[in-house]
């Protein structure tokens, strides 16, 4: 039975004499060190001398280097690009990691995979907003909030559980829910849909368009009509809001017989296969394997799948829509 938490079940006194290291002013390094801030936890950042640093001390936030703001927080929060993570941790981390302190992950990769393996005598802690940082903010400020995967995946201190939540109350969390899932489960699915929902919207944006343009349609028209406009976003939105098929009477009738008889055609129940394939690489590590070996590489295929993307014509007809049609939502 799933167990979701809300503003009730956590309690932000627990944090009273704990000092939390961000240690990554990035994406969501920013935002959650923002709203911890504004719910009256007492924050420090740690960052790599760079324009970040910078923006954390121009935020008002006391900024050190990395391995000066581990030792210096009780609650270590390491909100750095997962691929950085374990060198980064085991040079300037891991040293300072005394009796009780906890460590807090936004996604369980390097912990699932086994990249990095936190000491035993530490709380290890998943807090993993389902939003970018800049919506994990930007909500925040709405007075609502992100919703959280979240778990005390290591209790040395007995207080793992209620550190996590009050944490997730100090991001603003708990404000719409805050889901106890495992470390494995966060990292799978997040996994799942980087590997099946998105290359499924891109691969379908991207044959459309070399397909209506082939035959005759306006690129900047298609773009408009696949994406451009951002009434996908505004129909993904509804979505979560009022439900998958609950939103389907904002749509006219017509588009609505169309969109019910034309989905078993374009994916069958036969994806089910390519499905089940996907999750499987994932729970097998095939996907972390091979990603790990990626990066000793220096990132070879990585780099020459994103030269094809850019090199794509649908990048020069956006250059052009852009300049025609400015969509500010
Ligand atoms: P970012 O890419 O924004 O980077 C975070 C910070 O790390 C930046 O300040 C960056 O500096 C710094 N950094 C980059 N390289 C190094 C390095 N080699 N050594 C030390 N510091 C470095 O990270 P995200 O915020 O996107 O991701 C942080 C964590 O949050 C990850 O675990 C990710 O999976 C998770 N997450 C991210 C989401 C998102 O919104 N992107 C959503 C949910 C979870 P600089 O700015 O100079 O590059």
């Amino acid at each position: 039975m799933v167990r979701v938490y809300h503003e009730d079940d956590a309690d932000l006194s627990v944090l009273d004499g704990e000092t939390i290291s961000v240690i990554g002013y990035g994406n969501q390094g920013r935002a959650q060190a923002l709203n911890m801030r504004d719910s009256r936890i007492k924050v420090i950042v740690g960052n790599i001398p760079d324009e970040s640093f910078k923006r954390a001390k121009e935020d008002g936030f006391d900024a050190y280097t990395i391995s000066e703001a581990a030792e210096k927080g009780s609650i270590i929060f390491i909100l750095l690009p997962d691929e950085v993570q374990p060198k980064v941790f085991e040079e300037d981390i891991e040293p300072h990691l005394t009796l009780g302190k906890a460590l807090v992950f936004a996604h369980g990769y390097n912990l699932h995979y086994g990249f990095l393996s936190p000491p035993k005598e530490v709380d290890v802690i998943l807090l993993a907003p389902r939003m970018v940082g800049k919506f994990v903010r930007e909500l925040y400020d709405k007075g609502t909030g992100a919703p959280v995967f979240f778990c005390a995946h290591q209790d040395f201190t007995g207080r793992a559980m209620e550190r996590a939540l009050a944490l997730a109350k100090g991001i603003g969390a708990t404000r719409v829910g805050a889901m106890e899932v495992t470390v494995a489960e966060e990292t799978e699915l997040d996994h799942f849909s980087e590997h099946f929902i998105a290359p499924v919207l891109s691969r379908a944006f991207i044959l459309s368009y070399e397909v209506l343009t082939e035959m005759g349609y306006t690129p900047e028209a298609v773009l408009l009509e696949l994406y451009a406009s951002g009434e996908m976003g505004e129909v993904t939105k509804s979505m979560a809001v009022d439900g998958l098929v609950v939103q389907l009477p904002f749509h006219s009738k017509t588009s609505q017989y169309g969109q019910l008889t034309y989905a078993d055609r374009v994916m069958s129940d036969d994806s089910k296969g390519l499905i089940r394939q996907i999750v499987r690489e994932i729970q097998e590590g095939t996907f972390a394997r091979e990603w790990q070996m990626e990066q000793r590489l220096g990132y070879p295929v990585f780099k020459k799948l994103l030269e094809r993307a850019y090199q794509h014509p649908i990048n020069e007809a956006e250059r052009r829509l852009k300049e025609k049609i400015h969509i500010d939502i």
